[in-house]
C-alpha cells in the first residue's frame, strides 16, 4: 500500500511557476518533478484563501457548505477529512504547519495521530480580536521579526525537520499532510533565492518593513503601484526558496520510503493589484484561484493534464490512486472523471460563486455579475457582461451555478440532520450507560 505526503503551499499562484510558463525560473525542482509526474496545467482552488480552500480540498466539500462555519472559523463536524477516512483505512497519520486558521484551535486536528501546528496559546495572538494589546502585539512581533528574524509563521525548514522527525520509525502506510507558509507575506526570503533569480538583494530591515506595510489592511492601501515591483520580487523569491525547502524534503522521503505518493498544490494563490487589492481577499480572479497541481511518485504515469480540475477532486483522486473505495459525504469526483469546470465561491457579506471553465469564467453575486472570455483576456479586464455580449452563454452558466446552490443548500440540511441524529444517539447510550 502507497503512502501519501499532501504538500500544499499557501498562496503559491500557479502563473508564477516556472513550469506553468513563468518567465523568471522559481521552480526547478517542482519543474522537475512535473516533468515526470501528473501535471495539472489548469487546477483551480475552490476558494480564494486559507478559511474557504482548506476544509474544502481536506474534505472534497465546497467552501460554503456550512455558513456559520466561515464566520467563526471552526472545522464543522459535518465534513469528514482525508486523515479520518485513511486512518480508518489503517493508515498512521500526521500534520504539520504554522497557518493559525487551520490550527488544533478551530479542530483542523481531527484525524491526525500527530498535529503539530507550533501554536501552544498563541492563536490568540496570530488572530487578533480586542484592539487594546494590539498595539503592543504589533510592537513584539515588529522587535522579534527585525532582531530575532523570527516571523509571524514558522520557515519550510522547520517543518522538514518535524516531518522527517515522524517519519523515524513511522508504521506504513502513512498520510502526512505539510502545509508551508514561505510563500505567505511578509515576503522575507533569504538573498540567496533573489540572486538565484537574477534580482537585486534587499536588507533584512527592508524586507520586514515591506511585509509590516503589507500586513497593516491601512498601510497595504497607501502602497504604491511602483512599489509592487518589489513586493513581486520578493515573492518570487520565496518561491524560488520553498522549491529549495521541497528539494530537501522530498528527496530524503523518497530515499527512505520509495512507495510513497507526492502531491504539490496551494490553498490559493495571490493578487498583485491586478483587481485592485494586495493579499488574498474574498475574490475569485485567477490570480486567486489557480493553483499549481502535481502528482509525482512510483508507478504515476508523466503526463500533462489540460483539463480543468478543482481541487474538490482531490481526496477522491488520492483513494482513486491508491485503489481505496470511498465516497461517502465527498461532494468531488477524481480528477478523470470530473466534468471540466471549475466552481469556486466565498462569503463577504453575500455569496460570490464563479464558473471556470477552460474558456470562460462566470462571476455572480447579489450586487454584480462578471463574464470574461479568457482566450482574448486571461487577465479578467473586460467584463462581458456589462457589453450585453453572449447572453445565451451567459444564461446556460448562471444555470449551472444556481443547479450548484440549490445542491449545497440540500446537502448543509441533510449533513445537519446526520449530526443531530449522531448526537442523539450518543446522548442517549451515555444515559444508558449510566442508568445501567
Ligand atoms: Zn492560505
Amino acid at each position: 500500500m502507497k503512502n501519501v505526503v499532501l504538500i500544499s503551499i499557501d498562496c503559491l499562484r500557479a502563473d508564477h511557476m516556472s513550469c506553468y510558463g513563468y518567465r523568471r525560473e522559481t521552480t526547478p525542482f517542482i519543474d522537475s518533478l512535473a516533468k515526470r509526474g501528473l501535471f495539472f496545467e489548469n487546477a483551480f482552488a475552490n476558494g480564494p484563501n486559507t478559511r474557504h480552500s482548506v476544509p474544502s480540498f481536506l474534505t472534497s466539500t465546497y467552501p460554503l457548505l456550512f455558513l456559520d462555519e466561515v464566520r467563526a472559523g471552526r472545522f464543522h463536524a459535518g465534513r469528514k477529512s482525508i486523515a479520518e477516512r485513511l486512518k480508518e483505512k489503517g493508515y498512521s497519520t500526521a500534520a504539520i504547519h504554522s497557518n493559525p486558521y487551520i490550527s488544533k484551535f478551530y479542530g483542523y486536528d481531527r484525524g491526525f495521530d500527530y498535529f503539530n501546528d507550533f501554536m501552544i496559546g498563541q492563536v490568540e495572538d496570530e488572530i487578533p480580536r480586542g484592539k487594546a494589546s494590539k498595539v503592543f502585539r504589533e510592537i513584539i512581533k515588529g522587535v522579534k521579526a527585525v532582531f530575532m528574524y523570527k516571523l509571524p509563521h514558522e520557515d519550510g525548514r522547520r517543518i522538514n525537520e518535524e516531518a522527517l522527525k515522524w517519519l523515524e520509525g513511522v508504521r506504513e502506510p502513512f498520510f502526512l499532510w505539510l502545509h508551508y507558509m514561505d510563500v505567505h507575506m511578509p515576503y522575507v526570503p533569504p538573498n540567496w533565492s533573489l540572486r538565484e533569480l537574477n534580482l537585486k538583494r534587499y536588507s533584512h530591515i527592508k524586507k520586514i518593513w515591506m511585509g509590516k506595510k503589507i500586513d497593516d489592511i491601512r498601510m497595504r492601501e497607501k502602497i504604491r503601484d511602483r512599489e509592487i515591483t518589489d513586493y513581486i520580487n520578493l515573492y518570487d523569491g520565496c518561491i524560488r526558496y520553498v522549491d529549495w525547502i521541497l528539494r530537501e524534503l522530498i528527496q530524503k522521503v523518497e530515499k527512505n520510503f520509495s512507495d510513497t505518493i507526492f502531491i504539490i498544490t496551494a490553498d490559493h494563490g495571490e493578487e498583485f493589484r491586478e483587481h485592485g487589492d494586495l493579499s488574498h481577499l474574498e475574490k475569485l480572479y485567477d490570480e486567486l484561484i489557480h493553483v499549481p497541481l502535481i502528482f509525482y511518485g512510483k508507478g504515476l504515469d508523466s503526463k500533462k493534464i489540460e483539463k480543468v480540475v478543482s481541487l474538490i477532486g482531490l481526496v477522491p483522486t488520492i483513494f482513486y490512486l491508491l485503489g481505496l473505495k470511498e465516497d461517502r459525504l465527498m461532494q468531488g469526483k477524481n480528477f478523470f472523471e470530473e466534468k471540466g469546470y471549475a466552481i469556486a465561491e466565498a462569503w463577504k457579506d453575500e455569496r460570490i460563486t464563479a464558473y471556470r471553465d477552460e474558456q470562460w469564467k462566470l462571476i455572480v453575486s447579489d450586487q454584480k455579475i462578471e463574464l470574461y472570455n479568457l482566450k482574448d483576456d486571461p487577465k479578467e479586464q473586460k467584463n462581458l457582461y456589462t457589453k450585453m455580449y453572449h447572453r445565451e452563454k451567459v444564461k446556460e452558466i448562471k444555470r449551472i451555478i444556481d443547479m450548484h446552490i440549490k445542491l449545497i443548500e440540500k446537502e448543509r440540511e441533510k449533513r445537519n440532520t446526520l449530526l443531530l441524529q449522531e448526537r442523539t444517539k450518543r446522548f442517549i447510550n451515555r444515559l444508558k450507560a449510566r442508568g445501567g
